[in-house]
């Protein structure tokens, strides 16, 4: 398979954009995906495609084989599917029709840029050896859509033997590619805390455990993980987001509660501070003569992009947009449930600039201002199609 891809997808522009649109008009929330994805499965069943429905609640796969047979590589490209509970504040002629509800972090352009792949690699069936495997992913924002794929089967019948996702990114323009082996996104973690003391009278704090003054101790003491037990160079987050406690100003209350999450990229190093986190704030409330209850729920692992993969995707990259425009080390403590794909197969998650600050298309996702450049659409479609034609050309 050698040919102008970027040609080709530049020719598919307006039904990009139309598909963008489409999707951006009727934005669905998580595992709610239904009428975007009969409008997906329709099209994958239009191109030829074997188009399994319902995986995951909402979740699409359509599967490719390729003309010159099935005997060669298995690669699966990943795209989400979810909207968010966001409120749209633009005014354009394709604003969302649900109120409440928006496409703010641009999963309606990955779905674009995955029907964009689908037309070109139908139309170059006949050249390919192997089978594309696109999977169109439900749930990503904060729901682990990606961990209830995995469990329905996605990753078996076929096995994918390479993974590609992409994410367009308002931190960089239009013609930027951000393209980074190794941990990319970090591993997420959400705790939730109860401090248990002995409530009373506000003017008689000795005849009480003050379950207000210990979670102050805590919040204070947890500062100490990161800055004290995790070594300088290495990454780690511990957030208090949220603390509630007490109804009046002059009573003590029994409890107070607390919740927060935990960000790190490499396991030695989550090891360390899931343990910390878990001597101080036990250890502080004993010292205050209260009991914490801690619980800490993994949300996701860490996005770690497969070297080899990774190689491929840049090479990809610096063919559609030149190699001074792919960079590499952006890195988020952010999370994203694709890890859960990396972590079975070796992939490569990669950043597509797609701010346009002349045009001021540059709100940061999930804001309600939130709209991008859409040539990035074929930027996306180009890149992903070279990488594809490595593996199945
Ligand atoms: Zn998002
Ligand atoms: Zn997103």
């Amino acid at each position: 398979m050698t040919t102008d891809y970027q040609a080709e997808a530049q020719s598919l522009s307006q039904q990009l954009i139309e598909w963008r649109r489409d999707f951006h008009r009727h934005p669905e929330l998580g595992f709610q995906e239904h009428r975007t994805a009969d409008v997906i499965a329709d099209v994958l069943r239009g191109l030829g495609y074997q188009v399994q429905t319902g995986i995951a609640y909402t979740g699409v796969v359509g599967l490719l084989e390729g003309g010159r047979g099935s005997d060669g590589p298995v690669v699966m490209a990943r795209f989400d599917m979810d909207a968010l509970p966001v409120t749209e504040e633009n005014e354009t002629d394709y604003i969302s029709q649900h109120p409440g509800v928006m496409h703010a972090c641009g999963h309606d352009g990955h779905m674009a840029i995955g029907l964009g792949v689908a037309t070109l690699m139908a139309q170059h069936r006949d050249e390919m050896k192997g089978t594309l495997k696109l999977v169109f992913q439900p749930g990503e924002e904060g729901m682990n859509g990606a961990e209830v794929m995995v469990d329905a089967g996605v990753l078996a019948n076929p096995r994918p033997d390479v993974v590609l996702a992409l994410h367009l990114w308002n931190d960089k323009p239009l013609g930027e590619v951000s393209v980074t082996a190794g941990p990319v996104m970090a591993a997420a973690e959400v705790w939730h805390c109860t401090v248990r003391g002995h409530g009373g009278h506000g003017a008689q704090p000795h005849k009480t455990v003050d379950p207000i003054v210990a979670a102050a101790q805590i919040i204070t003491a947890l500062q100490t993980v990161v800055s004290r037990n995790v070594k300088p160079l290495d990454a780690a987050v511990v957030t208090v987001g949220t603390i509630h406690g007490g109804d009046a100003f002059n009573v003590i209350p029994p409890e107070v509660k607390m919740s927060g999450t935990i960000r790190t990229y490499d396991p030695d190093v989550r090891e360390v501070v899931l343990r910390r986190v878990r001597e101080v704030v036990e250890g502080v409330a004993a010292a205050c003569g209260a009991q914490a209850d801690l619980d800490i729920v993994s949300l996701s692992p860490a996005l770690v992009n497969d070297p080899e993969v990774t190689r491929v995707v840049r090479a990809a990259a610096e063919a559609v947009v030149g190699p001074e425009h792919v960079s590499s080390g952006d890195r988020t403590m952010g999370s994203e449930d694709a890890a859960f794909f990396l972590q079975e197969v070796p992939g490569c998650y990669f950043f597509l600039g797609s701010a346009n600050h002349r045009l001021g298309l540059d709100a940061p996702h999930h804001n309600p201002r939130f709209d991008f450049d859409e040539g990035a659409l074929a930027v996306g479609v180009s890149i992903m199609m070279h990488a594809l034609a490595y593996y199945l050309g």
